[in-house]
């Protein structure tokens, strides 16, 4: 009996000396670049935490940290870099003054819809460019959720013209505010909270959010009357952030659990943003009866895709890596754009033919 209870205790030695990682829990931190309860954008790091805690049997717990706590929003990027954090959510177009390069991750204007950006993701080569950009930061970067097209904003007056834009003074960040400038605007970064105020006492004449789902929270309907379709941010993606170091310590177990996790919350929360918007939009709608869906004029997109085009040549004339990302995302554009067109533009042109949806 007690020759059976040695060798008993000497496999159990023997399991936990093969699996030291396993045995012990692992408690990670994540910061997010927006508060936590603003869903959609904060639900793929909480269900990401829900899923790990659950599948791990409780060993891997990520504690989830939202800017209200961090009190840097766009700290988040560095936070994880230096190890105080192992992940963090965020959107990696806020990283264009460190990089450039960072902006093809999320989205860009006249860029890729979702499912053509997601294939360029996973089956062209943009996973392998993220991992090249965010190389020398220490970090991993991965898909972290999508927002789809974006709408063109909230607009007080009607834009008719070039001309009408000029002198405007409009909310819109990233790329876009730079093709916004080149056009004449007045372009501003105003913090989220004050936006409304802004809006309806006229220290701005327009602004862009998100689309109907995040946008109902804001009011903006309430004070702008004109809602253009989008153009300039098609396809956002969020980003999950993994420390390096971290992530490689992990158990293969463990770290096969965290991508999965990751791409499963990642396709979740466009399904949940789209979701969203179809509700906001049929309550708004039937609130405010005067909101007017519009498209920009054709002269007006127009100017918009050429001082696009400028602004990305200009990057690429200075900035070798970003050429190169630059050509092969404009060749799979090119490629992936045929197939929708074939397939879900001429499918939703013949519903519209026949049932006359609008
Ligand atoms: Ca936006």
């Amino acid at each position: 009996m007690r020759k059976i209870f040695k060798s008993l205790m000497f496999i159990s030695a023997l399991a936990l000396l093969a699996s030291p990682a396993m045995a012990k829990k692992i408690r990670w931190r994540m910061a997010l670049s927006w508060p936590s309860n603003l869903t959609p954008l904060a639900s793929p790091p909480i269900k990401l935490a829900k899923l790990m805690k659950e599948m791990s049997d409780g060993k891997f717990i990520i504690k989830v940290e939202g800017a209200e706590k961090t009190k840097a929003a766009l700290g988040v990027l560095d936070m994880v870099k230096s190890g105080s954090y192992q992940m963090g959510h965020s959107g990696s177009y806020y990283w264009i003054g460190k990089d450039p390069n960072t902006v093809w991750f999320t989205t860009v204007p006249w860029g890729m819809t979702t499912a053509e950006q997601y294939a360029w993701f996973y089956y062209g080569n943009g996973m392998k460019y993220m991992k090249k950009v965010y190389d020398k930061f220490g970090v991993y970067s991965f898909p972290g959720g999508n927002t789809g097209v974006q709408m063109g904003g909230w607009f007080r007056k009607e834009i008719k013209s070039v001309d009408d834009l000029k002198g405007l003074k409009m909310r819109i960040p990233g790329f876009a505010g730079k093709v916004m400038a080149k056009l004449g605007v007045s372009v501003t970064n105003i913090p989220g909270g004050e936006l409304y105020t802004s809006l309806d006492r006229g220290t701005i004449d327009a602004l862009e959010w998100v689309g109907p789902g995040m946008d109902i929270k804001m009011g903006f309907y309430k004070v702008a009357p004109y809602y253009y379709t989008g153009w300039h941010e098609p396809a956002s993606e969020m980003q999950f952030l993994v420390n390096k170091k971290a992530f490689n310590k992990l158990p293969k177990k463990y770290q096969t659990m965290l991508t999965t996790a990751m791409k499963a919350v990642a396709a979740d929360m466009f399904i949940e943003n789209f979701a969203d918007s179809v509700t906001a939009w049929q309550k708004m709608k039937k609130e405010y009866p005067g909101i007017k869906v519009k498209t920009f004029p054709v002269p007006v997109l127009k100017a918009m895709k050429k001082a696009t085009d400028e602004i990305m040549d200009e990057y690429a004339s200075k900035n070798a890596l970003f050429k190169e990302i630059y050509n092969d995302y404009k060749a799979y554009q090119k490629k992936a754009r045929v197939w929708t067109m074939m397939s879900e533009y001429y499918y939703l042109k013949a519903s519209q033919e026949v049932e006359g949806v609008k």
